[in-house]
């Protein structure tokens, strides 16, 4: 199975560094590296346009890092999943831990979103994980179970979906799980999605991950690559990942 790289790039990158990151990476990664890889790119919103015309032709996957649960109508300020397609989108960052933390992302329109991304054929790549606290009180399990069942109903099993595991005390801190915590919770996660029924899914890993530790992580059993977040804002970091 390819491993998947994916860039989050959160609220940073102007367009024109969003194209010149682009094109810089097309340059560094060969059609050798994309046999057993696949690339996601999360830009910011106004964006997403510039970075899927500058990758059009390539393999590497373009999405935005929200959407609204419905594709048009009256919902000023909000992002339309269409008009990403439109772009030349394929990819939605769904249920990122600072969504439901600043933003209020809930498993009730969660769900929405993923259903409405496999409804327009789009790849869902949705996020889980627990806090410091829930680690803390032996709840991570129970935690990530919850967020995937409560997000999954109707959920068309039978359609690809990837799922970031970023305990949410790893994202930005420069604290990265350990190789236990990360074996052990990947395996549970594989083993839940395919209780849940699910036929095609991969599982990654996000937190703090960087060039030094991105080797040892990808080994681990049940990680199938990264969601990376200040390590991808650089070329040359996100590349040293990915090779
Ligand atoms: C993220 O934003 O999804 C993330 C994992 O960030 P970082 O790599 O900076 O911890």
């Amino acid at each position: 199975m390819k491993k998947i790289f994916a860039a989050n790039w959160k609220l940073n990158k102007t367009p024109l560094e969003s194209k010149s990151f682009c094109e810089e990476l097309l340059q560094k990664l060969d059609s050798q590296f994309f046999e057993n890889s696949e690339v996601f790119i999360f830009p910011q919103n106004y964006s997403v346009g510039i970075t899927s015309q500058t990758l059009k032709g390539s393999k590497i996957k373009v999405g935005p890092q929200n959407i609204h649960f419905e594709t048009k109508g009256a919902f000023t300020g909000e992002n339309s999943a269409e008009i990403a397609k439109y772009f030349g989108c394929e990819l939605v960052l769904l249920g990122h831990s600072e969504r439901r933390q600043y933003f209020g992302e809930n498993s009730e329109g969660l769900n929405k979103k993923i259903r409405l991304t496999q409804a327009l054929d789009m790849l869902p790549v949705f996020c889980i994980g627990e806090t410091l606290v829930e680690r803390q009180n032996e709840q991570t399990e129970n935690v990530c179970f919850n967020q995937l069942e409560s997000a999954f109903d109707q959920v068309d099993r039978l359609k690809r979906i990837v799922i970031a595991y970023e305990p949410v005390w790893a994202i930005g801190t420069g604290q990265v799980a350990t190789i236990a915590q990360v074996a052990q919770i990947h395996k549970s996660l594989f083993n839940k999605m395919n209780d849940l029924g699910f036929k095609s899914f991969q599982i990654l890993y996000g937190g703090s991950v960087k060039p030094d530790n991105a080797k040892e992580l990808l080994a681990v059993p049940y990680v199938d690559g990264f969601l990376i977040g200040g390590a991808s804002l650089e070329v040359d970091s996100f590349v040293k990942i990915c090779l």
